[in-house]
């Protein structure tokens, strides 16, 4: 039991849950996830009983119980229809659209309860960029923008309220789908996505999803590197791109700092529009467990140093890059976070 209440929130993958929580002061109960299978391929009752598995699971874990729980967050990937209302999701089966999530997790947890919860949601990347947010800023009231870096660009901005900026359309900072600045990057080709915008989307030049055409780009100025002859699919050769740089390896640090220039010219732009106190950079290449400090270093350096140019004056001296520092915490405690900002008066 807990005197001043606790806040759940859930992350909901495609394949894995993971549940975390915060005590109503903002303290993480615990830096250990509970982790229960999403179970989509057996429909939505099995999701929502995984999530309430989940929630069950970790109350148990700390010794917590249903009656301190003040509210309820989820983060689930979008596009949503409506609030809480999945439309087309490129990781969820087909028979998921249209799908209220928020109004059947809601019921579940009042079974659950037995009592009403407040219950908010949000996607997984802004509500990472809560959670990511509360850590670097601590109690000071200012702005963060968060860029993780995956097989997308996930975008997140955080207001001095802790509020994530969700949009009137539910895309609010659907960044990784701005144009990048081609002709600051050396002009390579306009890079397709997934999207479809055909625009020369900024998540092309700094993400997983389009390192198969920046490779085949920047292969030719090695034509000795062994990558310039493999037979192995696409997705391999791209895939041990992370590994070769952190040996030192030519050909993947050229590729890595370009995404980092890349990456530091939209960090730039974002600025521009929204002025605030941190960037925070997440995503596979600053995981500690996955890279080195040195490699870490020198790929926010190489943000840091293509942002600067092309920012205010005063932000020059005060906007701070840094790199999150929750890793796979961060859905899960942002979405608790969220669901204590929903109850605030
Ligand atoms: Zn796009």
């Amino acid at each position: 039991m807990s005197d001043q209440g606790v806040y759940i929130g859930t992350d909901s993958g495609a394949t894995t849950s993971k549940t975390g929580g915060i005590f109503a002061d903002g303290s993480i109960i615990s830096h250990d996830l509970r982790q229960s299978s999403t179970n989509s391929a057996a429909g939505t009752d099995a999701v929502i009983a995984g999530w309430i598995d989940g929630a069950k699971g970790f109350l148990a874990d700390n010794h917590l119980s249903w009656d301190d729980v003040k509210g309820v967050g989820l983060a689930l990937p979008g596009p949503y229809q409506d609030y809480g209302v999945l439309a087309k999701s490129s990781n969820l089966p087909e028979s998921f659209i249209g799908w209220n999530f928020w109004a059947d997790y809601s019921k579940a947890l009042e079974a659950a309860a037995g009592r009403p919860l407040p219950l908010a949601t949000g996607n997984d990347g802004d509500l990472g960029g809560v959670g990511e947010a509360h850590a670097v800023r601590g109690d000071q009231a200012v702005g963060v923008v968060l860029l993780a870096p995956g097989s997308g660009l996930g975008c997140a901005y955080i207001d001095r309220h802790g509020d994530h900026l969700a949009g009137d359309n539910f895309a609010g900072m659907e960044a990784g789908h701005m144009p990048a600045p081609l002709h600051l990057l050396g002009h390579p080709p306009v890079y397709t996505c997934g999207c479809g915008k055909g625009w020369g989307c900024i998540e092309a030049y700094t993400t997983i999803s389009g390192l198969p055409q920046l490779l085949r780009d920047t292969l030719p100025r090695y034509p000795d590197h062994p990558l310039a002859t493999s037979t192995e699919p696409d997705k391999k050769k791209v895939l041990s791109l992370r590994d070769l740089a952190q040996q030192g390896d030519a050909l993947a640090l050229d590729i890595f700092d370009f995404q980092a220039k890349a990456l530091g010219l939209h960090a730039a732009n974002l600025v521009t529009a929204l002025d605030p106190a941190y960037v925070v950079i997440g995503g596979g290449l600053i995981d500690p467990g996955a890279t080195t400090a040195e490699f870490r270093q020198r790929y926010l350096d190489g943000i840091r140093n293509a942002a600067l140019p092309y920012l205010f004056t005063r932000q020059q001296a005060e906007v701070k890059f840094v790199a999150a520092t929750l890793g796979e915490l961060s859905q899960a405690i942002g979405a608790a976070f969220v669901a204590r900002n929903a109850t605030r008066s």
